[in-house]
C-alpha cells in the first residue's frame, strides 16, 4: 500500500477518555499558525492526530517539539 502523509492507520494506543488500550485512528495534519506571522519558521506545524474508535476523544500532539 502506498503511504501518504495524510494517510489514516488504525492503531492500538491508550485512551484518557476510555482509561483503556483502544483503536485510534492516526493522521498527521500540517496546521497553519498565521497568528505568529513575526515567527515565519513556526508557521507550519505538524500536527499528530488521534481519534479513539471507541469513543471519538480526539488528541493531537505537536511532532517537532523536540
Ligand atoms: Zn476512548
Amino acid at each position: 500500500m502506498a503511504t501518504t502523509d495524510d494517510s489514516v492507520n488504525g492503531m492500538t494506543e491508550h485512551c484518557d477518555e476510555c482509561d483503556l488500550e483502544t483503536l485510534h485512528e492516526v493522521s498527521v495534519q500540517i496546521r497553519t499558525e498565521s497568528l505568529k506571522e513575526e515567527n515565519a519558521q513556526f508557521s507550519r506545524e505538524p500536527y499528530r492526530v488521534a481519534e479513539c474508535q471507541r469513543c471519538g476523544n480526539r488528541t493531537s500532539q505537536r511532532m517537532n517539539n523536540a
